[in-house]
């Protein structure tokens, strides 16, 4: 069976073959589709993460807009005598694990004939979208608030993107995004359901890198979801599929001063909270109106997981502790160290924290913190 559009509003079906990013109704659309893993036949393949090949909803071969991305190594640390598995998801072409999902996302847009699209992104959705436009030859316009990393913002210039620096917030930059993909094609990486069919495949390389075994607790940073949501579709795929028998828990982790997420599971609300948000050295989720609010809430209620936050000087000092193992992560992704280190951890639990984006994007940034 192909791959179907689903809206998750008012239920209708569109086949994935139409461009389409929202639903008629402005609804959030996700995808119906089977997703398979022989693990005979993967294990034989490249270490990329093309290896999950039948659970990525591409049609023909012939489209994939790759770099060889993905698979990117596991490694045990401990924090304060606490033991952890750290993903190293910063080890990615454009500095991002954003890339799993640009490389999904972009060979679809390649399959669907597409040349130009536009996207709005905190930075690094941006910066992946840019690098795998710049691959498949196709025009991508790239919308960003105007106090951006400075890093970030020259990526997606150098990658021949035209740049739109928006003043104000996150979300008047989401607004003039939306101005113009009335006209053009939005490759956007929180309404696209074809960008979460990317960001799933982390779990996948967990899960197979743990010799097929799912870890007990996954800590994420959460701000759009692409990562929490995008490992929650590939939790269940693998269960569907009998790859694993129960889902691990999920943690997700927000900053203090912009935490939607986290104040809508504490009333056990199914839509964000309108938060006025303060700022945050967590740029990559610092996210005011995540799109898919409902979805992510109840993934993580599935799981029996929590959404809980940590303060800037948390994220700071795991910041710094992390930098002083040797692993260079922008302050964004220092979010899921600080939960990690809040966590109470029971005995034996197996935890696994992402590393989600590279500190070379974030140097200007990096050198005004204490
Ligand atoms: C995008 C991003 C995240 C996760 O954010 P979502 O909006 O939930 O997808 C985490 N860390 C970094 C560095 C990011 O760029
Ligand atoms: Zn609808």
């Amino acid at each position: 069976m192909k791959a179907r559009l689903v809206c998750q509003t008012c239920h209708k079906y569109y086949p994935a073959s139409q461009p389409l990013w929202h639903c008629a109704c402005g609804g959030v659309l996700s995808l119906d589709f089977h997703a398979r893993f022989p693990i005979h036949k993967i294990q034989k393949r490249k270490p990329t993460l093309w290896r999950y090949r039948e659970a990525l909803p591409i049609e023909n071969d012939k489209h994939i807009v790759s770099f060889d991305e993905g698979f990117t190594p596991l490694i045990k640390e401990e924090f304060s005598g606490k033991k952890v598995v750290l993903k190293q998801d910063y080890l990615f072409p454009s500095g991002s694990f954003k890339d799993r999902g640009a490389t999904v996302l972009i060979s679809k847009i390649q399959e669907l004939g597409i040349k130009n699209v536009i996207e709005d992104s905190s930075g690094n959705a941006g910066a992946a979208i840019a690098a795998y436009c710049a691959k498949a030859g196709i025009t991508c316009d790239i919308y960003v608030p105007d106090t951006t990393s400075p890093g970030k913002l020259m990526q997606i210039q150098q990658y021949g993107a035209n740049l739109h620096a928006i003043p104000g917030s996150r979300e008047d930059t989401a607004t003039a995004a939306l101005q113009k993909a009335q006209t053009t094609y939005y490759a956007s990486h929180c309404w696209n359901p074809f960008f979460f069919h990317g960001t799933k495949t982390s779990v996948f390389e967990i899960i197979e890198q743990l010799g097929w075994n799912p870890p007990d607790t996954l800590i994420i940073p959460v701000g759009n979801g692409t990562l929490l949501y995008g490992t929650y579709i590939g939790l269940k795929e693998l269960r569907q599929e009998k790859i694993i028998d129960c889902l691990p828990k999920i943690i997700g982790v927000q900053a203090e001063n912009c935490a939607p997420l986290a104040v809508a599971w504490k009333k056990q609300r199914f839509t964000a909270d309108q938060v006025v948000p303060k700022k945050t050295i967590a740029e990559g989720i610092a996210i005011q109106n995540p799109v898919r609010a409902k979805d992510i809430v109840s993934a993580v209620k599935e799981t029996k997981g929590d959404i809980i936050t940590v303060s800037e000087n948390a994220i700071i000092e795991a910041l710094h502790e992390t930098h002083r193992k040797g692993y260079f992560i922008e302050p964004t992704s220092a979010v899921a160290v600080a939960g990690f280190k809040k966590y109470h951890l029971r005995n034996d639990e197996r935890v696994v924290v992402p590393l989600t984006g590279h500190g070379l994007k974030a140097g200007a940034m990096l050198s005004t913190i204490k």
